[in-house]
Parts: C-alpha cells; structure tokens; sequence
C-alpha cells in the first residue's frame, strides 16, 4: 500500500476512548492524513513509503492544542510581573497595548508565538486579540492551525471604535476564512466585564448563525463576581444564562470562583471549559476546581493564557502544572492522572474548537497532526509509562518533530516554515521601542 509517510516510534499513545498507548507501531500517513496504525514489523511489509522515520525512544501523541492565547502578546512577555490582575490590565498591559499594538506587532508577535508553539508540540490556537486577521495569515503561513477570535470589546482601540465595528471586521474575517484548511473562527467578546450586555446578544444570535463557538473569560477572578453583582445584580454565569450564551459552543476560560448550581447548569448546557492554571496562579485569580468539572461531565481543555501572564505557551508545562494543581485543590492524588491530563491538551482542546473530527487524536481518518517527544534523554528515563513521562518530566525541549495536515513543521527541534532568527531580530527591535517608553 502507498503511504507518503511511515512512522515508527517506540511508542504511539492515540488518545483514544480506551486510554491505549502503544508500543511498537507505525502511523501511516497518506494525503495530509492518518491512513493508518498498525504494529511495526506489519508497517514494514504492507507500506511502500515515500520516507520513512524510525524514532527509537520517542513517543507519538497527537499534535498538543493551546486552547486559550493571545499569541501577539509574546511581545509583552516580562513586561509587568507580580500584580494583580486589574492592576496589571489597567495600569500596564492595556496601557501598553494602546500605545503599541498594531498589526506590525500583531505580525511580530503572532510569529514569535507561533514559533514558540510549535518548537513545543502544539500544533493548534486558540486565540483572542486585536487584529486577528493578521494573526489568521502568520498562523498559515506557518502551516499551523488556529482559531482567530473575533474579539469584541465596548471600548476603543486602534483596531475599532465600537461593538459594531469590532463585529462587522470580525465578519469580514469569517468570510475571509471560511472552509479554510487551518483557519478557523470563533466569537471572541473579551469577557462579560468588558462586553455589556447588547453586544453579547448580537454575539449569540450570530454565533448560532455562523455555527462557530464563543470564546471568553469568564469567571477570572472574586473581583469579577462582586463587579458583576454590583453591576448587573447576578453572578457573570448568571448573565451569561440570561443572554443565552451558555450552550455546547460556549468556550469559557478560567472558571474560578464556582459555586455547584453553576457547575451543574454548565455541565447540562454543554459548555466547553478552558483551565489555563499557570495564568491563575500568577495572577492569583483562584482556582479552577477541574476535578469537580470532570466529575460533573464538563469537557475541560487547556490554555496557557497570554505569554504576559504565564509567562511561556508551554502546553508540557502547563499539562504539568494542571496535573499538580488538580490533585493539591481536590486533596486527592488521584485527581487527573496524567493520561487524562494529555487529553485536555488535545481531545479536549480539539472538541472546544469545534475541531474534534478532524483533530485531536490519532486515528485513521483525522489529520496527520503530530509530535514526537525523545523521552531517551536522561531527564526522562527509564520509561515505565510514557505519559507519565511526558506529563510529569518531560520538558518541551525534547520535542523533535512536528506534522500538521502532514506537513513536516519542525525537524529535529528546528522550525521549517519559520525564519527563527529574523523574528527573533524583530521581537528584540520591538521589546527595545517597548521599553524605552514604559
Ligand atoms: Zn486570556
């Protein structure tokens, strides 16, 4: 049988409904896509391949999904550190946004995040930024995919002046990318703080229209809930509720501060969670009680948040930490084993976008979107049970090569699409303008 592409890692850990890993198979790859796997010494007989890679010690995971960033805000990475977060919001990120963010800097930015990503396993993003249809083209000229938000805020900003606007270019931007390879849309209103409650109505309406999911903050932080009783008279889940956003296309980031009534209401919408844990930590916003939301039949993804508030897009890391996290919250070991954890980072990730039939797993069908991670290094040896590896000690450097649809992204820990050091030049030039003002 022709396959453009035979690899045959130590181990193959799918991602599957049964929690399989396997050793000694091959993944065939044919047309961008997964054609099949099968155990190694049956590869060798049945496949004539274009190119074949033997990877003795690595483990192959489906490609890992970051399903909340702002990539361009790589730029504002060490900015401001150790506040919180409406401080670091109003007196310094948004400041510096205002002055500086353009699409230039969206461009930039983007590249360094996209960069960044990929040299670490991900394959996927999902973003809210100004600019996104800047941050649609970095993203596919890097051959990565990427779900640009259609971001919509009540304030001002150099990229629109109003609700209206910021949806009408964000229509634009959908029709733009629509049945795109990589590109995909998704409603992006920043948070229920920052969106009142007319825009929020429109965003419903033509989200159900477009069929797209709605990404947003919510329940960031205590502040949050007090400004929104004050404001509104009803916890930020309850106004979402009353404007009809809770629902399987509601795509909710952070989720702290919940009480039962809001976990169950969210678990019988549908709605897609994304736990970003190193962001919370940092900023001290509270906890995400992601053991409680799996309970209730929550699907909960991961997100590394912006690189201003983590401060890397590490989905090793942040799988780790979300693991580590989970089990001190729940006061149980137990909680989200590792397996479970690289789920979130993939399945999980892939369903919030909307994505999981074509991504997210390996199996024969869906997209030939992978990465695999060396665990022959001595950081990460021996090797009883690889996803406890890659969760629990791997670190992104051992990650050596990337595919999406295919397409080879990253050969031996080194970008293929991407001119590293011309955006490192960049990002230095743009952190030296940055700087000189702040
Ligand atoms: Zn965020």
């Amino acid at each position: 049988m022709y396959a453009d592409l035979v690899v045959h890692p130590q181990w193959i850990v799918p991602v599957d409904s049964q929690d399989r890993v396997l050793e000694g198979h091959s993944l065939a790859v044919a047309g961008g896509r997964i054609q099949d796997i099968v155990p190694t010494a049956e590869a060798r007989t049945i496949f004539q391949a274009e190119r074949q890679l033997d990877l003795p010690g690595h483990v192959l995971i489906p490609g890992l999904i970051n399903a909340h960033t702002h990539s361009p805000m790589t730029l504002l990475r060490g900015l401001a550190d150790d506040l919180p977060l409406m401080i670091w919001l109003n007196q310094h990120i948004w400041p510096a946004e205002k002055r500086w963010v353009d699409p230039e800097f969206v461009l930039t930015g983007t590249r360094l995040a996209a960069l960044e990503m990929l040299r670490s396993g991900t394959i996927c993003f999902n973003d809210m930024y100004f600019y996104p249809e800047v941050t649609a083209r970095a993203a596919a000229d890097a051959g990565m995919r990427a779900v640009v938000g259609m971001i919509v805020v009540d304030f001002p900003t150099g990229y629109a002046e109003s609700a209206d606007e910021y949806l009408h270019k964000g229509l634009g931007l959908h029709e733009r990318y629509r049945g795109h390879a990589l590109i995909r849309t998704a409603f992006a209103p920043h948070s229920p703080y920052a969106v009142s409650d007319a825009p929020l109505e429109r965003v419903r309406t033509l989200a159900d229209e477009l069929e797209v999911p709605v990404h947003i903050h919510l329940h960031e932080t205590h502040e949050e809930i007090v400004q929104s009783l004050r404001d509104h008279g009803e916890r930020p889940i309850a106004r979402m509720d009353r404007l009809g956003l809770l629902g399987p296309g509601l795509v909710a980031v952070h989720m702290t501060q919940l009480e039962d009534a809001e976990i169950e209401a969210l678990a019988r919408t549908g709605a897609h969670v994304v736990h970003c844990p190193e962001s919370n930590l940092k900023l001290a916003s509270g906890f995400c009680p992601v053991a409680r939301l799996l309970e209730a039949g929550l699907e909960v993804a991961i997100g590394t948040d912006g690189a201003a508030s983590n401060n890397d897009l590490d989905l090793l890391g942040e799988m780790q930490t979300a693991a580590l996290l989970a089990k001190g919250i729940a006061a149980s070991a137990s909680a989200l084993p590792a397996y479970q954890a690289l789920r979130m980072a993939t399945l999980n990730g892939a369903k919030a976008c909307g994505m999981e039939d074509e991504t997210g797993s390996l199996e024969p069908g869906k997209s030939a979107d992978m990465v695999a991670v060396d665990l022959g290094a001595p950081d990460t040896q021996p090797v009883y049970h690889p996803v406890s590896q890659l969760v629990y000690a791997a670190s992104r450097d051992q990650v050596r090569h990337v595919w999406v649809a295919g397409r080879q992204l990253i050969r031996d820990g080194q970008p293929t699409t991407l001119d590293q050091q011309a955006i490192l030049k960049e990002a230095r030039e743009w952190a030296a303008r940055i700087a000189a003002t702040n």
